[in-house]
């Protein structure tokens, strides 16, 4: 550990490995790692390269400002990728000899770093802990839950990600509520949000394997599309690659309603934008939820689950399948429900339960502070008394 001073109070500045790959962890972990280093601390920034395309990493690395210390190639093979993250994540931990590891959230980056950290013994601190969406099936939650399982200290978003940690036993010593820093890329941006009257239109984001890569749902979800044109108003639809390949390979045919606008992936202050100008968002995105809470802009989630229930809980979230056409068809109900004038107005006058924008500073002012060392040692606990743990 580099000391500023000998002191044991003084104010640590640690040398820390920050992992990221894919475009929502450049865009929250740009703010951290600004306020890392503003706060004195060593940051190493590793790309795992999961986003290789130049519109979903590249550029916006570029704008953020999140330039990598050290970049991975991936090879092609995707069935090899997560066991070449592992072992560049293990070739690097060792290498490098950081105090401490950091990742966010639920990309394949967290659980290699969790293990490339634990088997180096170094600790692993997990920031955008403690969300939770029950989903069995959901790879992103797996990868959660390993990150919480590795951690020696969790940095929650919110009281609910708190409550979720603390019902799986983790200790709540452990636990800092800090928000979450998708809305401090937000304030950065310096883009607020819009009276409701300044707004207009629906914006559509899609890229879920159980949303796009079955052909009768991407059906359905690009017949939602439509509808949302016919009867809210202009669609903007930036097309993720993954969703632009399967929609070529199963709908080359399908005719969009001329009040759809399709688009390759947006740059992120021009999509940002685009959705305080809109009245609904239709995603099956996670960051996107936090992010429309930001502007007062309601959702249609579609997806069965959510780990955003606070948006839940506010109402301004709405959960809906492309299960099968009935459920498309609530799922067009619970947009025009959204999007009524009492609904908007309700909705854009609730504060964002995410964060304050202030989430890089807590998280570099809270790992300068000494008093989190003792959580900061691995070591074996000793029962050498005889004791069971309970
Ligand atoms: N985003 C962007 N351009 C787009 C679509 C999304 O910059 O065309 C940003 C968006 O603001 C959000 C993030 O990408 O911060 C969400 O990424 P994605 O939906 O790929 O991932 P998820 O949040 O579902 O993990």
């Amino acid at each position: 550990m580099t000391d500023s001073t000998s002191s044991s109070t003084a104010i640590r500045q640690r040398h820390i490995i920050v992992p990221y790959g894919t475009r929502p962890e450049i865009i929250k972990l740009a703010p951290v790692v600004r306020a890392l280093r503003a706060g004195g601390h060593r940051v190493t920034t590793v790309n795992t390269g999961q986003h290789s395309q130049t519109a979903m990493s590249g550029d916006l690395s570029l704008a953020l400002g999140l330039d990598a210390t050290v970049t991975n190639v991936l090879g092609l093979d995707r069935s090899l990728r997560l066991g070449q993250i592992v072992s560049d994540a293990l070739r690097i931990v060792t290498e490098r000899r950081p105090d401490l590891v950091l990742a966010l959230g639920d990309t394949d980056t967290v659980p290699a770093y969790a293990l490339a950290a634990k088997r180096s013994s170094v600790p692993f601190v997990h920031l955008e802990a403690g969300l939770r969406s029950f989903n069995q099936r959901s790879a992103e939650e797996l990868n959660r839950k390993i990150g919480s399982a590795s951690a020696s200290l969790h940095l929650a978003p919110t009281q609910r990600s708190r409550t979720f940690l603390r019902s799986e036993g983790i200790s709540d010593e452990r636990i800092r509520v800090v928000g979450n820093s998708v809305i401090d890329a937000l304030v950065t941006t310096g883009l607020g949000p819009l009276q409701t009257a300044e707004r207009s239109g629906v914006l559509v984001t899609a890229h879920r394997a159980t949303n796009v890569d079955d052909p009768e749902r991407l059906a359905r979800f690009l017949n939602l599309v439509n509808d949302l044109a016919g009867s809210i108003g202009p669609v903007i639809f930036p097309v993720h690659p993954r969703t632009a390949q399967r929609m070529a390979q199963f709908l080359p045919e399908f005719r969009v309603h001329d009040d759809v606008t399709l688009s390759p992936p947006l740059g992120y202050l021009s999509f940002i934008d685009h959705l305080r100008r809109s009245l609904l968002v239709v995603t099956d995105s996670g960051g996107l939820q936090e992010e429309a809470s930001y502007f007062g802009v309601p959702l249609v989630v579609l997806r069965g689950s959510t780990s955003r229930w606070e948006s839940v809980e506010n109402g301004s979230l709405q959960l809906a399948s492309l299960h099968d056409d009935q459920s498309a068809h609530k799922a067009l109900e619970s947009a025009r429900e959204l999007t009524s004038d009492e609904s908007l107005r309700n909705i854009s006058s609730i504060p964002c339960p995410y964060g304050d924008g202030h989430t890089g500073e807590k998280v570099a002012s809270l790992l300068a502070d000494p008093a989190l060392d003792p959580y900061l040692i691995l070591e074996e606990p000793s029962f050498l008394d005889g004791e069971v743990p309970w």
